[in-house]
């Protein structure tokens, strides 16, 4: 992938094509503490492609999101959607959060978060009708869990509970779908389901982000990779970006060497 270009204002970030990307990171630096958890990150994501974000444990793929999407603050840096700041282009995001981060003692149904995504179209104070209902059902129905409408949502499993969250995001409409660890944990029927969703996303012109932990499924799933140990240590097409060295970089001593040699060139 082509490295992105700075306009000559210094503001505007677009491709080299003069596409803006569904999003650009300039000089991203999020900290906790005193050590930063990702340190001047730039990164931009190619429109109508599925790229996975890779790195160990702790190596800042969720903080990069979360500041990227305004969800935890940066100390510095620069990001775009589609060109424009954030803040005017929420409706065309829609972000999962990795899973474990809400607890649902509070009783909801499936259809309840579901129609949740819809609350743009909706409007705060706007009245729920058959229409957004049934658009809701057919998320549910695009992520197979139309049957469990009625359920509460804190009563399934883990993978069936990250579906309906997919189904969300699905209302929403957006452009740009960011997922945290979509994978994580679920079972092999789910892990599919979801793969499948994001790849008719893709067919359909939507930019798909995700991280990912599982270095078997990289080539398989992804177009492109984003390669982050708190700093960027790759960026580029699968076959660019995900090799023997690019890995050694990012993960250090944790992947053994065959570990490696099995999944990347
Ligand atoms: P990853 O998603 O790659 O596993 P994270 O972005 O969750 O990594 O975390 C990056 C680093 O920031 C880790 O060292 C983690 O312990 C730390 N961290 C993450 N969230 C917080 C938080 N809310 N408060 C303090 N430290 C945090
Ligand atoms: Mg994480």
């Amino acid at each position: 992938m082509d490295i992105a270009l700075v306009s000559r204002d210094g503001k505007k970030i677009t491709e080299p094509g003069g596409q803006d990307s569904p999003l650009a990171i300039r000089g991203l630096t999020v900290s906790y503490g005193e050590k930063p958890a990702v340190f001047s990150v730039d990164m931009t994501v190619e429109a109508g492609k599925m790229t996975a974000i890779i790195g160990p444990n702790g190596a800042g793929k969720s903080t990069l999101l979360k500041a990227a999407l305004g969800v935890v603050p940066a100390v510095s840096g620069r990001v775009q959607v589609f060109g424009k700041p954030i803040a005017r282009q929420r409706g065309r995001i829609a972000y999962v959060p990795q899973r474990a981060s809400v607890d649902w003692d509070f009783p909801t149904r499936v259809i309840d978060v579901v129609l949740m995504g819809l609350y743009r179209e909706v409007g705060l104070l706007g009245r729920l009708r058959g229409r957004h209902v049934k658009q809701a059902e057919a998320c549910l129905d695009r992520v197979g869990m139309k049957d469990f409408a009625h359920r509460q949502i804190g009563q399934l499993s883990g993978g069936q509970q990250q579906r309906v969250f997919l189904a969300r995001a699905l209302a929403q409409g957006a452009d740009l779908y960011v997922l945290d660890e979509p994978f994580a944990g679920v079972d092999a029927a789910t892990e599919k389901a979801i793969i499948d969703v994001l790849k008719a996303l893709r067919a359909e012109g939507k930019t798909v982000v995700v991280v990912h932990h599982d270095l078997a499924t990289v080539a398989g799933y992804f177009d492109n990779v984003f390669l982050i140990n708190t700093r960027k240590v790759a960026e580029g097409t699968v076959a660019e970006a995900f090799t023997a060295d690019t890995l050694h970089d990012a993960y250090g001593g944790r992947l053994a060497t065959a570990q490696i040699a099995q999944v990347a060139g």
